[in-house]
């Protein structure tokens, strides 16, 4: 009897165990090897939303949000269920505040969460989106990050840029006469 149950216990941890939601291969993750990709990542789209406090659906309801070539439903990428590698396409489930449901790629997903309204689909070209203020401004009222290849307005408008190393200065004295010293001496050693 002991020697059945052992037996049993030693199959379950096979490699070649099945999902048991569709019985499609299972994958190996967190040690746990009896779901297959898809259904692997339902189990934790419903946890999150548990914690989230959202609305949780069902195995059933999700299975019918699924768009039927992986494309994301707001932006079009094709998205994976898992690949660690590539988290931002990674399906995720997107609660619309009009209350319907949908599974859009993590990165739509983030910009649903910043935006008021999931309007972030109605920024006119040539604008973005502050995550400061959040108000909609013309690029040209944003700097860019130089310490990327391709220059890449900043998070934050050149207004409440300002703003926040106004308060920098205000909160760090020290700081802010230390760095002044250090560009006006590189200065005088460039003009000197
Ligand atoms: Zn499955
Ligand atoms: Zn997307
Ligand atoms: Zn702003």
């Amino acid at each position: 009897m002991k020697y059945r149950i052992y037996s049993m216990m030693k199959s379950l941890k096979g490699d070649d165990m099945k999902c048991y939601i569709c019985g499609n291969q299972a994958i190996k993750k967190n040690n746990r090897s009896n779901l297959c990709e898809k259904h692997y990542r339902f189990i934790q789209m419903q946890k999150t939303a548990k914690g989230d406090k959202k609305y949780v659906p069902n195995i059933f309801e999700l299975e019918k949000l699924v768009p039927k070539d992986m494309k994301c439903q707001d932006c079009g990428s094709i998205m994976h269920w898992i690949d660690d590698t590539n988290r931002r396409l990674g399906a995720v489930l997107q609660h619309y505040r009009n209350g319907t449901l949908g599974i859009t790629c993590l990165s739509c997903n983030t910009k649903h969460g910043l935006m008021v309204g999931d309007s972030y689909k109605d920024v006119p070209i040539g604008h973005k989106l502050c995550r400061s203020c959040k108000t909609i401004k013309p690029l040209d009222l944003f700097y860019k990050r130089k310490d990327c290849k391709v220059p890449y307005p900043m998070t934050k408008c050149k207004q409440c840029n300002h703003e926040a190393h106004k308060q920098w200065r205000i909160n760090n004295p020290e700081k802010y006469i230390a760095s002044n010293k250090k560009q006006n001496d590189a200065r005088k050693l460039k003009g000197g």
